[in-house]
């Protein structure tokens, strides 16, 4: 049943920014409406111990974001699971259609549509993709009990698979086109001395090897940047860990972007190149890229929100 649903705020996003944001425009009696996508909770579900949410020694991603969610509820945000298909910036109120048949209308948004993984756009990458190429070993680690994994990149991301995966498999392989990592140093720390962890410095994934029928991987053909030499390593599952990307699909032919997609925003704000649109999280920022400076900017994109529609008043 299609019917229309009007909000003062409209948040697009459930990671860190967009709950945030929920906490304050609730707190400034705006009643935001906040639609989910299709990943509620966002990029903090797909891992597993988080160390750097301040106040939390340690806690598990998926529960910190459970967490977040109660809180912008009981602060009175409004939380949907839709996904937004489209969104109208050429009119006011804006106009965003829900993939459920809801229109969204709003007189403010605040996207926090935050980032997803990179691909290497290999075709056999593609053709083993959910048959042993996967790029969330929080989701599919527990597959590879006893068997031999790969893993591609060389910052937080690969690192933190990489040794979460030592509990499943019984060798991982960090394959890394430089010989220096990205990552922190206590994960480096902790990957360098964990024994089932072999890292093979200078060497991209050139071909996915497996098989039909059962459909399934066996290798990985991996290729030396300087040499040129081809080894192959048997592995049942391949990890590709290598970035993310902004997710711009709603907005990137009518806003500002740069930095190779991410939604540009005046500096010391959320204030996007369209009045009344606001961006905050991973989606702007491809520098920093944490929980708790997506949080920050949320709370920065609500409070903008609250004084711009103040000033439209
Ligand atoms: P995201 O968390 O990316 O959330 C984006 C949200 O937008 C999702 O809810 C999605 O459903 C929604 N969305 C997208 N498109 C639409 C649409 N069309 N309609 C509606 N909703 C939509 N950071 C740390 O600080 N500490 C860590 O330990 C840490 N570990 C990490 C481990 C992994 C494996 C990964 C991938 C990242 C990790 N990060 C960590 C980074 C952190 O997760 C991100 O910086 C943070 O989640 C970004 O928050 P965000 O709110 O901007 O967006
Ligand atoms: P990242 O920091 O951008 O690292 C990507 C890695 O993949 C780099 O090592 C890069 O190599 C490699 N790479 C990129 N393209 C490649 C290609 N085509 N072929 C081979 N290798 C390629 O991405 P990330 O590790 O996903 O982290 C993203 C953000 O989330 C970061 O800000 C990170 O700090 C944050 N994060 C934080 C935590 C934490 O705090 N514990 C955990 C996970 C993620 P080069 O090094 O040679 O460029």
């Amino acid at each position: 049943m299609s019917d229309t649903r009007h909000t003062r705020v409209l948040i697009i996003g459930s990671g860190p920014a967009g709950y945030t944001a929920g906490v304050y425009a609730s707190r400034a009696m705006l009643e935001p409406i906040l639609v989910q996508g299709i990943e509620p909770g966002g990029q903090l579900t797909t891992t597993t111990e988080v160390e750097n949410w301040p106040g939390d020694t340690e806690v598990q991603g998926p529960d910190l974001m459970i967490r977040m969610e109660a809180h912008a509820k009981a602060m009175g945000c409004e939380i949907i699971g839709d996904i937004i298909t489209s969104l109208d910036t050429t009119q006011r109120p804006f106009v965003a259609q829900g993939d459920s048949g809801t229109t969204y209308t709003a007189d403010a948004v605040i996207l926090c549509t935050g980032a997803r993984a990179k691909w290497l756009g290999l075709p056999s990458e593609e053709a083993f993709k959910g048959f042993g190429v996967s790029a969330c070993a929080t989701c599919d680690g527990f597959f590879y009990r006893g068997q031999e994994i790969v893993v591609i990149g060389g910052g937080n991301t690969a690192v933190e698979e990489a040794l979460f995966l030592t509990n499943f498999a019984s060798k991982v392989t960090l394959i890394h086109r430089r010989d220096e990592l990205r990552a922190e140093k206590i994960l480096i720390d902790r990957l360098m001395k964990n024994p089932k962890i072999a890292p093979l410095w200078h060497h991209v994934l050139e071909e996915v090897v497996g098989t039909d029928n059962p459909k399934g991987v066996e290798a990985v053909r991996v290729k030396h940047v300087e040499t040129g030499e081809i080894t192959e390593i048997p592995c049942k599952g391949v990890f590709v860990a290598i970035g993310h990307a902004p997710a711009n699909e709603l907005v990137k032919d009518v806003l500002e972007l740069h930095n190779g997609g991410y939604v540009k925003v005046e500096a010391g704000s959320t204030r996007t190149s369209i009045p009344g649109i606001f961006a905050a999280g991973d989606l702007t920022d491809h520098k920093y890229r944490q929980a708790v400076t997506s949080a920050g900017m949320g709370c920065m994109a609500a409070l903008d929100a609250e004084h711009w529609l103040a000033e439209q008043e």
